[in-house]
């Protein structure tokens, strides 16, 4: 299943995050034998107790909710959050950077779906936020890009055009905030029942958990 998705995620240079979340690290391990790298979790606890026993070269992203005052157990180590939802989350990243003396990338989540249970910001919360005062002091953490879930339907209408809306987000805000920075390039989006419409809107990243490792 593995190498089938990544055949079909080369067609478009799109990354693929093994959402190892629930799963052994034995199941981790096999698919880091068959060349995976980088593994998402949305469990701070269980995010920490893998990256203490896997191998170091694994590019660890996290990508639920995450709690501010969870943040500093995973800032030593984390290469990507994908889930910043507020200034708040933001600059408490940012402290934890600095202690560990590094430079953290994280996307900004944009909430896209229908559903009310789904965190994020409205494109309207982004702009406020990238603009501000506040925002431009925060010097240890790198806006690579943007984050979303679809609703969870089978209408598949509906999924693509929030994957559009998230993709036009991106492109705003690139225009408005980013234009001299390359590194504003990722659009996570895309999950086990929607990446293939997320890669045909524009994806860089998809993130995959259960049809990689079974049913949670
Ligand atoms: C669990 C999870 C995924 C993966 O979901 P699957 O449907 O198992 O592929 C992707 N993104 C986030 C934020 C998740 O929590």
């Amino acid at each position: 299943m593995l190498q089938q998705i990544l055949a079909e995620l080369a067609e478009t240079n799109t990354r693929l995050v093994a959402v190892s979340k629930t799963k052994p690290v034995e199941q981790i391990l096999d698919m880091y034998h068959q060349g995976q790298r980088i593994f998402g979790e949305n469990r701070v606890q269980e995010l920490v107790e893998k990256q203490a026993t896997l191998p170091k070269d694994i590019e660890w992203h996290a990508i639920g909710h995450l709690q501010t005052n969870k943040v500093k157990y995973i800032c030593s180590f984390v290469s990507l959050i994908h889930s910043v939802d507020s200034l708040k989350l933001l600059r408490e990243i940012n402290k934890q950077a600095v202690r560990n003396e590094r430079v953290i990338d994280c996307l900004l989540q944009i909430k896209i779906a229908a559903e009310d249970s789904k965190f994020g910001l409205s494109q309207a919360d982004a702009k406020t936020l990238l603009g501000s005062e506040a925002f431009s002091q925060l010097q240890n953490v790198r806006i690579v890009g943007l984050m979303g879930m679809a609703t969870f339907t089978d209408n598949i209408d509906q999924v693509r055009g929030e994957f559009q809306h998230l993709k036009t987000c991106f492109e705003e805000l690139k225009t408005t905030f980013f234009s001299e920075q390359a590194d504003f390039k990722e659009i996570s989006m895309g999950m086990s029942g929607d990446y293939r419409i997320a890669q045909e809107e524009g994806s860089t990243m998809v993130r995959i958990g259960s049809l990689l490792f079974g049913a949670r």
